[in-house]
């Protein structure tokens, strides 16, 4: 299967035709022992990656469901949601949407969140949760995951909920050496497959804090997840071709090696970064909180974005992303996520010089 745009935008990430490939399976039932033979086989290979002996839960939705889900399971008293770009803020409204007291930490966009503000917080004894968005895909960047989780010592009875949908098997994330509570990622971001599947691994503690939380719901009840996942299930029909997908995404990213995996996203990041700085373009994130996924590129030059999106989707066949939101224009962001190589990193930063050229 070939694309005729390949996509560079960070979400979805251009899909490989292995993967197509390995999707078009006949279908199974999902009561069955060929299912649950696929899950059992994905199980062990999932908590490799999420660096877990929890079960990992699959959830035939948009990682937003899960989101959602995490508020209306573990959240009895009030959520801290910490915000620092668009899907970060969007947590606070989905928490109130979910009838919780929510509070947000608000950063300017651009901006990391910071264990030290998020502990002033938690000090008040308000907070039973808090959500974090580990890699903000609006705008690049990459927050200080392990000085955030190191707060879960002090504050045990907190529940951390993890995104990490954007950031998810690009740096190291190790479920249990951190000591999150959950974490949580999507399909169509770094796994490289079609949306529709979202991830998600969760504490033994957030488990029992699931029991006692009244109107979970039944999609994303936490509970219905870890029953039907003990008989190598999910709670509904799930998406059994993305997860044929995911089993061979699975594959290869355990052949190539996780550190390897990581390594490979550092140095196809720095080429878009080397990239922005020859061309005279500043980061929309400060030093030290950039993502290795993505590229979020301040249009200081005062270029024509949208012209400059267009000149690339017309002469390279290629889309980039013109600014999320409010970020529309006044930046730009590429993906380095997923199957991309230094082949194929490198012919888009030819592109982005040609198109450039006429735009600037
Ligand atoms: C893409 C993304 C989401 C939302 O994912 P959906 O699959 O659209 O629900 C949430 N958080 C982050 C950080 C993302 O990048």
């Amino acid at each position: 299967m070939s694309q005729v745009i390949k996509l560079y935008i960070p979400g979805p990430v251009e899909v490989s035709p292995d993967t197509y490939a390995a999707m078009a399976q006949p279908m199974i039932g999902h009561r069955g022992k060929g299912f649950q033979d696929l899950y059992a086989e994905i199980q062990t290979k999932l908590q490799t990656v999420f660096g877990t002996s929890q079960p990992v839960y699959l959830s035939t939705s948009s990682a937003w469901g899960v989101m959602e889900g995490c508020i209306r399971n573990l959240v009895q008293k009030k959520v801290l949601n910490c915000c620092n770009g668009a899907f970060s803020d969007k947590w606070l409204d989905v928490s109130r949407r979910c009838g919780k007291q929510a509070e947000a930490y608000q950063v300017e966009w651009g901006q990391p969140i910071l264990a030290e503000e998020i502990d002033k917080r938690l000090a008040t004894g308000e907070f039973d949760a808090i959500t974090f968005i580990h890699n903000e895909t609006s705008t690049g960047v990459l927050s200080p995951i392990a000085e955030i989780a190191a707060l879960k010592k002090k504050y045990p009875e907190v529940m951390f909920i993890t995104d990490s949908v954007s950031g998810f098997t690009t740096v190291p994330t190790a479920f249990d050496e951190l000591g999150l509570d959950v974490l949580l990622t999507g399909s169509q971001k770094a796994f490289a497959l079609p949306p529709g599947l979202a991830l998600f691994t969760a504490s033994e503690a957030a488990m029992k804090r699931a029991e006692s939380t009244p109107d979970r719901g039944y999609y994303f009840d936490f509970i219905e997840f870890k029953a039907n996942g003990e008989k190598s299930m999910t709670p509904s029909t799930p998406c059994i071709s993305l997860i044929y997908g995911l089993r061979h995404q699975l594959n290869k990213m355990l052949a190539e090696g996780l550190p390897q995996r990581y390594a490979r996203h550092a140095k196809l990041n720095g080429m878009v970064h080397d990239w922005v700085r020859r061309n005279g373009f500043d980061f929309f994130a400060p030093e030290g909180y950039r993502s290795k996924s993505l590229t979020c590129v301040a249009n200081n030059r005062n270029i024509d974005v949208a012209a400059f999106i267009a000149d690339l989707k017309k002469n390279h066949s290629m889309i980039i992303d013109g600014g999320y939101g409010k970020l529309k224009g006044k930046t730009f962001r590429v993906s380095n996520m997923g199957d991309e190589s230094e082949a194929s990193i490198g012919t888009v930063i030819t592109a982005l010089d040609d198109s450039l050229s006429r735009c600037s």
